[in-house]
């Protein structure tokens, strides 16, 4: 399942996204209020998690914005602030459910746990996409009999394509989610991992291709049987 995780302390969000990533979840990790905005309506996300003091946009806004514009997605508040008055702001926006920093490891998986229930999602071990099938814990891609063994970034870039299988992904997004937000990577690396994932997929024999999609990104497509 995918985490959207906003969140400006990066110590912070990396130790997070770490411990989600851990238990099998996917994290995207967005350090502002606007970005959280964007990612929230442009991706299928099982929960966000929000922290209230955010640059540009504050978590009680992002709430208050997404669910006027009908995103749904479950809304795990997250905030130093500890007066009732907050937490009712928060909740009274539409958030799900809230908690103070500090707070422990067992605790956050606690409460994304049940917030993810109660959306009737699963973790899963395998993503598929038409014929193939990418291993969570293996990072195996598969296709009919073949399988091939993806490396650390491919299948990051791949996870994140077979996780919004309809929609173009923008060369900027997967810079920010398999590399990450203070890396020096450019576009040129982006393109040499789709290289290296072409050349996967014909060697699968997928009928699943990566299109190009002209100054924006890419998509996944798929040929007629
Ligand atoms: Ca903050």
């Amino acid at each position: 399942m995918n985490i959207l995780l906003v969140e400006d302390e990066k110590s912070l969000s990396n130790a997070i996204k770490k411990i989600l990533e851990g238990r099998g979840y996917f994290v995207d990790a967005v350090y502002d209020g606007l970005s959280a905005i964007d990612y929230a309506k442009g991706m299928e996300y099982g929960l966000i998690i929000l922290d209230v003091m955010l640059p540009k946009l504050d978590g009680f806004e992002v709430v208050r914005i997404l669910r006027k514009d009908g995103v749904n997605v479950p809304i795990l508040m997250l905030t130093a602030r500890t007066t009732v008055r907050d937490k009712v702001t928060g909740l009274n926006y539409g958030a799900d459910d809230y908690m103070t920093k500090p707070f422990d490891t067992e605790e956050l998986l606690a409460r994304v746990g049940a917030l993810t229930r109660r959306t009737g999602e699963v973790i899963v071990d395998d993503i598929k996409f038409e014929d193939l099938v990418l291993n969570v814990k293996s990072a195996e891609l598969s296709c009919g009999r073949e399988s091939v063994q993806l490396s650390r970034r491919e299948f990051d870039v791949m996870k994140t394509f077979m996780y919004n299988p309809k929609m173009t992904v923008t060369k900027d997004s997967l810079i920010i989610n398999v590399w990450g937000i203070e890396s020096d990577a450019t576009d040129n690396n982006v393109e040499v991992y789709i290289s290296f994932l072409r050349k996967k997929l014909k060697f699968l024999g997928s009928r699943v291709s990566i299109k190009n999609i002209q100054k924006i990104g890419y998509k996944l497509e798929v040929a007629a049987e």
